[in-house]
């Protein structure tokens, strides 16, 4: 087998079409584009208004198995189906979140797929892109600037100083402003306040981007977003600092979605890119619903694993949006499974089908899970070279026991020739009109029981615990309307326990409660479980190390 370059490499030996004969093989022509040079594109909001009678595409979700160092590569799936669609004569798009600078420098590399599946220009994807990012940061940031030069001048609304909730975000891996004092300096700069930065992607005003419909309801949601509290503890919102007015005029442009390419030239849809802990993890409804009217098949990613990216995006972005998926696809690599069975790191190259059968649990689980949404789901097995034939037939049997089938994949060293199969079975779920998609728990639910819903069913928890203090803001949040909301669940992606050591498939483990936060914004309810970072920090030998200009003015060392 040939060898594969890193991704970089192969990203810069791309050979892009013009933007404008992407957008052509849509239907979509150069007048209705917002061009950003030559491989970038918005596409205009009254082009996106045009579409709204149109028929809709079949919706598929790209998902996975619980996380582990070894790697998964969703993005580079959803990439390599969209191409491999294309490839079998499909109209196809994939939508995808924008990556976010902070893991960028840090561990985490790119974010546009890999090998022979990625989407291009990389390098301009994974930095300021279409600068979504920067209007996001601004539009938080002129809230948090509106707050404190409210209380300067005189503090009307009464805000509790002591319970301003709105922080600030900037787009980098900053540790040092985790938590801060501001304001110091003396009469002229305020009254100071303790205060702290999140990363931008972890901001309320990134979930509401990527949960709107249209501008109005952007405004809306600016509006509804609470700041603070006042001593009495009435909630604050926006909407009383009169900002939300300025703060859609800072995402008017950024609203509309990017156009992009694959390295086999097919269309991309990248656009917005909220956390996947305490906020839901994919990308625009407006990206993804007008790929739905372009397409007839739109390949989209969830972040972390089925358990929580899928669940999320079944139970917040698609009853929300009203989406019907019409399919799934879970993708497992034989190495996480091999560690998901005990498999220490050092020892992935050995082969170890009694391991893989073991981690195999891990991966039952996220399909008995995924079908209780009623949505038909296949196995994406996406192959390193290192995986044996006795490795991959294991994991066939398993899924077959379950009435799955898994496909071996090899779109990473391949592209599209490596995902024909998965294209063709793919194609038959979602045509076969099996799907019956309903979310897991209906909007009535009180807000406790919806925790412990997810908790039992999708989690194979015993029940949910938590601190009288606790319990009692679940109380709250329904007496002040929001018990109609959808939880938003925060906890470590590693394991389906709230242990991130706890592999497998881990049954009657107790879920506590630590904290729950309101996103009256974003409309859902944040159900934290551990330890949850908001703003990360970098490694002590930072990605940012290696990142340079080459003579030729490339950028090297962004993986
Ligand atoms: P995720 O979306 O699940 O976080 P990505 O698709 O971004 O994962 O992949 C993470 C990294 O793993 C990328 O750098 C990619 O090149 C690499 N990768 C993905 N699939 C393979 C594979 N089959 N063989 C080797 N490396 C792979
Ligand atoms: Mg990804």
């Amino acid at each position: 087998s040939k060898k594969v370059g890193s991704d970089i490499e192969i990203a810069r030996e791309a050979k892009m079409k013009p933007i404008r004969e992407v957008a052509a093989k849509l239907g979509i022509k150069e007048e209705h584009l917002l061009p950003f040079g030559h491989t970038k594109a918005k596409i205009s909001m009254d082009y996106v208004k045009s579409l709204k009678n149109q028929k809709d595409g079949k919706l598929i979700l790209v998902t996975a198995i619980n996380p582990t160092p070894a790697g998964e590569g969703k993005t580079t799936t959803t990439v390599g189906l969209g191409d491999g669609l294309n490839r079998i004569g499909k109209k196809a798009i994939i939508c995808l979140r924008e990556p976010s600078l902070g893991p960028c420098f840090g561990v985490k590399g790119g974010a546009a797929g890999g090998g022979y599946a990625q989407v291009v220009p990389m390098e301009d994807i994974n930095l300021h892109f279409t600068g979504d990012f920067h209007a996001i940061g601004a539009a938080h940031n002129l809230l948090s600037a509106l707050i404190d030069n409210h209380i300067y001048w005189g503090n009307e609304l009464g805000f509790d100083t002591r319970r301003v909730s709105w922080r600030r975000v900037i787009d980098m891996n900053d540790r040092a402003l985790r938590q801060i004092t501001n304001s110091l300096g003396g009469v002229s700069n305020g009254f100071p306040r303790e205060d702290g930065f999140d990363i931008t992607v972890a901001s309320e005003v990134m979930a509401i981007f990527c949960l709107s419909t249209d501008l109005a309801d952007l405004t809306k949601r600016l509006g509804n977003i609470i700041v603070g509290y006042t001593r009495d503890k009435k909630p604050i919102y926006a909407r009383d600092l009169k900002a939300d007015g300025a703060m859609t005029v800072l995402l008017k442009d950024a609203i509309a979605p990017n156009l992009v390419q694959t390295l086999e030239n097919n269309p991309a849809f990248i656009h917005g890119g909220p956390f996947a802990n305490i906020a839901h993890g994919c990308n625009s409804v407006i990206a993804t619903t007008t790929a739905l009217k372009l397409a007839d098949y739109v390949v989209t990613e969830a972040g972390f694993g089925a358990d929580l990216g899928a669940e999320k995006f079944f139970d917040i972005k698609c009853r929300k949006a009203g989406l019907k998926p019409a399919a799934a696809v879970i993708v497992a690599t034989i190495r996480a499974l091999k560690m998901h069975g005990g498999v220490a790191k050092e020892d992935l190259g050995k082969e170890n089908v009694a391991a893989v059968k073991k981690g195999g649990e891990n991966l039952a689980r996220h399909i008995e899970n995924v079908k209780k949404f009623g949505v038909p789901a296949v196995v994406a097995i996406n192959r390193f070279s290192a995986d044996t034939d006795a490795e991959l037939d294991a994991v066939r049997q398993l899924c077959a026991e379950l009435g799955s089938e898994a496909i071996e994949c090899n779109h990473w060293a391949l592209g599209s020739e490596g995902t024909e199969k998965l294209a063709h079975a793919v194609v038959k779920l979602a045509d076969g009109g099996s799907s019956n998609f309903k979310p897991l728990y209906p909007d009535e639910m009180p807000l406790w029981d919806k925790v412990r819903t997810i908790a039992q069913n999708l989690y194979g928890a015993q029940g949910i615990i938590a601190d009288k203090a606790v319990r009692d803001r679940f109380a709250e949040f329904e007496k002040m309307g929001f018990g109609h909301y959808p939880v938003c669940m925060a906890k470590t992606q590693y394991s389906f326990s709230t242990d991130p050591n706890l592999k497998g498939a881990p049954s009657n483990h107790v879920v506590p409660i630590r904290e729950i936060r309101l996103s009256a914004g974003a409309e859902f309810i944040v159900v934290v479980c551990g330890e949850i970072m908001t703003m990360p920090g970098l490694p002590r030998v930072p990605s940012a190390n290696h990142i340079r200009l080459n003579d030729k003015l490339e950028v090297e060392g962004l993986f």
